[in-house]
């Protein structure tokens, strides 16, 4: 825009101009200094003045993680294999008990469609993938002709094929934390909303783990930090530390997951 003077290789600016320049250059660097400290959040977490501010610049929405393609993902899951991922040590809690309960009752209210659905666009199932996934586990309800009257449009939009056509993002961890379910619904952290004994039930009938490996991850849900709980969760379903971005990222998590287990790393327990 020629707002500045350029001389001899230097650039001049008008002093007006600093803030906006210096501003932009310190959010990044603090992006980038949070996104260090997450990675160490469980021990920073025993620091209370550091998990306090830890916690207050989170909530500022510096924080909501964009989820990153991985090519260890794409192609992975697919229609046929889903199923027996979502019983998996791979899914973290949170899309786990979305796919549950779909597959039980054939039905998730629209919050839980856009939590899952976009997780699921996230590892990789194309629009027609999408379609085929939904109208299958509705089937127990509803035709397939009723199926793409009441729900076609909502899945075509969230791969930004109509209305605004956004290409929607999966959901970070702050975004599903801030959810608050209402009854009949399941999206949301579990972690955070489910109460302290059917999360207990809940982490050993699906992910299996001793009651040795329960307690650090239940400590962390009764202190209101469900981000490290699922850092312990995964640390307890994982020989191998391939942790990125778990705790920040549902999708980071099975990404994550996924890449343990093909360094030999993960548990795998398919029920
Ligand atoms: Fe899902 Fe994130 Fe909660 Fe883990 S912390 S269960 S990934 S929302």
């Amino acid at each position: 825009m020629r707002r500045c003077f350029v001389h001899k290789g230097n650039i001049y600016l008008h002093s007006s101009q600093l803030f906006s320049i210096i501003s932009e250059e310190f959010k990044k660097d603090l992006k980038d200094a949070l996104l260090f400290s997450y990675r160490h959040l469980p021990m920073i977490a025993k620091d209370q003045r550091l998990a306090e501010l830890l916690k207050y610049v989170s909530r500022k929405e510096l924080l909501d993680f964009e989820y990153e393609e991985k090519s260890n993902v794409k192609g992975a899951i697919n229609l046929a294999n889903i199923d027996m991922f979502a019983r998996s040590v791979h899914y973290p809690p949170c899309m786990k008990i979305l796919h549950d309960k779909l597959s039980e009752n054939s039905h998730l209210r629209h919050f839980g469609r856009l939590q899952y659905g976009l997780f699921i666009k996230g590892i990789g199932l194309s629009l027609e993938e999408s379609s085929v996934f939904w109208k299958k586990k509705f089937s127990g309800k509803v035709n397939g002709e009723q199926f793409d009257k009441q729900y076609g449009y909502n899945i075509r939009h969230s791969y930004g094929k109509e209305g605004k056509r956004t290409d929607y993002t999966p959901w970070s961890c702050s975004k599903i934390i801030s959810q608050l379910p209402g009854s009949g619904e399941y999206h949301g952290c579990p972690l955070k909303y489910f109460k302290d004994e059917t999360l207990s039930d809940f982490l050993t009938k699906k992910y299996d783990i001793s009651v040795r490996d329960l307690l650090p991850i239940m400590e962390k849900k009764r202190e209101g930090a469900p981000q490290i709980a699922c850092i312990k969760l995964w640390d307890a379903t994982h020989k191998i530390d391939t942790k990125d971005n778990v705790g920040n990222h549902p999708n980071a998590y099975i990404n994550s997951s996924l890449e343990a287990e093909n360094m030999g790393g993960s548990k795998s327990i398919v029920k």
